[in-house]
């Protein structure tokens, strides 16, 4: 056997099969390049989901992370350490915030979403007690614990996981009637992704982003934006929602923020919604590490010169312009998207996203399909030009494109 085939059959003895990964075995990676056991090279077309926006290995988030390795990594939030302050104050200044909690992955950033809009409703709203609804979207992805699932509309994703957590009300993506229709005056949030990342990159129409910032601050409604794989740069802004001009209540924040390092996910608001907590009322043993905060601080820094957000604008429209000249010719049905993110549903007669993603990767490029034949193209922002072309060609060769 191969040293591939070898991991792999020894990874499916021992780990639960939770996920389904490509047949590749990595060792290490540069930039948006990644060498498996056998030394041969391919490129990254997915970054983790987006927590890979800036490359592997970057030097800078690396460093980073050595120099603080060598001072203190964790204190636990039963002490203060020097990393935590600047942190908060400068995620919230890049969100136009004011006050930031931290935690670990996405999934804990909208559980405290969750528990952050429900006791804002009790205490700030007067919503009674129990009653308290959050709005949410079809096919959205917000993680994977048992009350996200709960309010999930993928039966992979939620089926026998019940009995599921009340208190959700599910409405259609992109739907404003339908969302001022759901809402009561015990509605305290709705949260949506600005973009569906996992539904495949789905856009929602032109004004619905802005529709619901109205009508939620009409209703006294929290607006609560995950960012977790939109934001940090993806697609071409820092936020999604600042496409459409809008500020949301709260950012939800995770992937990118730990760099590709670390988890950092982190929680961003005014002083009003995040000043509902109180000591002991919600927490985390390793929230806002001081590794996590050296990392994240470093990631904050690269983000606020702007270079990266301008990158992805400019090969996110290079990257949406050649995908856009496979439309209609048989092989490619449609494309979504924005900035260095793209949802490209291929024809279904040349197979399914698993099966388009298997041959680029015969091809030496990583993609990841998200349902039927969707696939994802996410690159790490740092790529050039002349590699993503080449990931490009490769994907028409898959397709059979001359
Ligand atoms: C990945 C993701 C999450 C969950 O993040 P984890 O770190 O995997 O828990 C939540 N929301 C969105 C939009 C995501 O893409």
């Amino acid at each position: 056997m191969s040293a591939t085939e070898t991991a792999i059959a020894s990874a499916e003895a021992h780990s639960a099969h939770n996920y389904h990964p490509l047949p590749v075995v990595v060792a290490s990676a540069e930039g948006a390049w990644m060498t498996d056991v056998e030394g041969r090279r391919y490129l990254d077309l997915l970054a983790g989901y987006s927590a890979l926006n800036f490359g592997h290995g970057n030097p800078r988030l690396i460093d980073a992370a050595k120099a603080q390795l060598e001072r203190v990594t964790l204190t636990s939030r039963a002490f203060h350490h020097d990393r935590f302050a600047d942190f908060c104050t400068q995620l919230a200044e890049l969100c136009s915030m004011e006050m930031v909690l931290p935690m670990n992955t996405g999934a804990e950033a909208v559980e405290t979403a969750v528990k952050t809009a429900r006791k804002w409703g009790y205490r700030v709203k007067g919503v009674p007690d129990g009653m308290a609804k959050i709005i949410v979207a079809s096919d959205n992805f917000h993680g994977r614990t048992t009350t996200i699932v709960s309010f999930s509309t993928d039966p992979e994703a939620r089926a026998d996981y019940g009995p599921y957590t009340p208190g959700f009300e599910i409405v259609p993506y992109g739907d404003l009637t339908a969302l001022r229709e759901a809402m009561t005056e015990n509605t305290v949030a709705v949260l949506l992704e600005p973009i569906q990342g996992e539904a495949g990159v789905l856009v929602p129409p032109a004004g619905y982003l802005p529709g619901v910032r109205e009508l939620t601050r009409e209703r006294n409604v929290l607006f609560i934006a995950d960012e977790i794989q939109s934001g940090l740069g993806r697609t071409g802004k820092t936020f999604a929602l600042e496409h459409e001009g809008v500020v949301p209540d709260m950012y939800l924040l995770g992937k990118a923020l730990g760099g590709g390092v670390v988890p950092v996910s982190a929680v961003v608001s005014s002083a009003e919604i995040l000043g509902v907590f109180r000591p002991g009322e919600h927490g985390s043993t390793f929230g806002g590490n001081p590794l996590a905060c050296a990392v994240a601080l470093e990631v904050i820094a690269m983000l606020r010169t702007g270079e990266f957000q301008e990158r992805a604008a400019e090969l996110g429209d290079h990257l949406h312009r050649e995908l856009g000249l496979l439309v209609g010719g048989g092989t490619v049905e449609t494309v979504r998207g924005r900035g260095l993110w793209a949802g490209v549903d291929i024809a279904p007669a040349l197979g399914t996203g698993r099966e388009i993603s298997e041959r680029l990767l015969a091809e030496r490029v990583l993609v990841k399909d998200t349902h039927g034949s969707t696939i994802r193209i996410a690159p790490p922002l740092v790529i050039s030009k002349e590699d993503l072309d080449w990931g490009l060609d490769r994907l028409r060769t898959v397709l059979s494109v001359p």
